[in-house]
């Protein structure tokens, strides 16, 4: 990949796509093609088709996915199922007739068994069952990775599949109803300070252990690796670290600023109880974490402070 080189970042206005694109600027690649979901609806074939046979791109960060926490997975199955297979198969697919010259795709670390040996390495991917509350989203997710491996072997194409760890930061989504934990948790803290309510609910029993990424750790990472990898095995993307649910509520609610107490309402799943991924082969492949767990979380409630007014909130 070089300066000029034509980069397509399908998903660029996420949490995800953003940071990719910030990073590449800031690494000095120009030539950057994106278009909104109003105007590539990446779910039809034929539009992703005509997209490409346009712009011609020559790699590709594939960072556009339906994404949810846990209630929305769990609740709405077919969607996440459906969306996640027709999006990333018009993708892949149309990035192979075109000759795309490397794709990189994004996985997800709930693809990996519900009670999968911890750190989870990515050998370990189908050797045990899924957790149920986003079983359809992993199937997906691993539809995705087989395909890439598949059209690496049978067209000779290079397609990554890395595997993100949870991730958060710039560009989150803070809706109570969709939104992963640690956006959950800062908006839930910061209106409870702002109303002065006396408790704030968090989901399960606080015990549930997760690993959480800096968004724009993750886009130096991809990035990195579009550069330097190529080849079928999975890479696993995370810290090497994690923290539970309790505490990091703690954590948070210290930021924020929050003087009442948690309650936690144990009726709300846990899911899978830990999810900390092996990063011996990132590690290998020269790529470590830099931002600490606090620092992120200083950065996106600042970030959140200042982009989402209390109008935005109100959903
Ligand atoms: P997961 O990593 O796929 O399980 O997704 P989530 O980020 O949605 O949830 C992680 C853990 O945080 C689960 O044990 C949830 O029950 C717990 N949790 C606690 N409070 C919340 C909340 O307000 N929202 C979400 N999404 N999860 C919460």
């Amino acid at each position: 990949m070089n300066a000029e080189s034509k980069i397509y970042i399908a998903g660029h206005r996420g949490l995800v796509g953003s940071a990719i694109m910030r990073n590449l600027r800031t690494k000095k690649y120009g030539n950057l093609v994106y278009r909104t979901s109003a105007e590539l609806d990446l779910r039809k074939q034929v539009e992703v088709n005509q997209f490409f046979q346009d712009e011609k791109p020559e790699y590709v960060f594939m960072a556009a996915a339906k994404v949810g926490g846990i209630i929305s997975n769990s609740t709405y199955p077919a969607d996440f199922i459906r969306d996640n297979l027709m999006i990333q198969t018009n993708v892949i697919d149309a990035a192979f007739r075109h000759g795309v010259k490397k794709l990189l795709f994004m996985g997800s670390t709930c693809i990996y068994p519900k009670f999968s040996p911890q750190p989870m390495k990515e050998e370990y991917l189908l050797t045990g069952e899924l957790e149920e509350t986003n079983e359809h989203y992993a199937i997906a997710k691993i539809a995705g990775v087989k395909m890439c491996e598949a059209y690496n072997r049978q067209f000779g194409t290079n397609f990554i599949s890395v595997m993100p760890t949870n991730l958060y930061g710039i560009n989150d989504n803070f809706d109570l109803k969709n939104s992963h934990v640690l956006p959950a948790l800062i908006r839930k803290f910061h209106e409870a300070k702002m109303n002065s309510t006396p408790l704030v609910e968090v989901w399960g029993t606080g015990l549930p252990k997760r690993e959480f990424l800096y968004s724009e750790d993750l886009a130096d990472a991809v990035v990195h690796l579009m550069e330097t990898y190529s080849g079928s095995d999975l890479i696993n993307i995370g810290v090497g670290k994690d923290i539970a649910i309790k505490q990091l509520a703690e954590q948070v609610k210290e930021i924020v600023g929050y003087t009442g107490e948690i309650f936690f309402n144990t009726s709300k799943p846990d899911g899978a109880p830990r999810k900390l991924v092996e990063i011996t082969k990132l590690k290998e492949l020269g790529w470590e974490a830099k931002t600490p767990l606090e620092e992120g979380l200083k950065l996106t409630y600042e970030w959140f402070l200042q982009n989402l007014s209390e109008e935005n909130l109100k959903s």
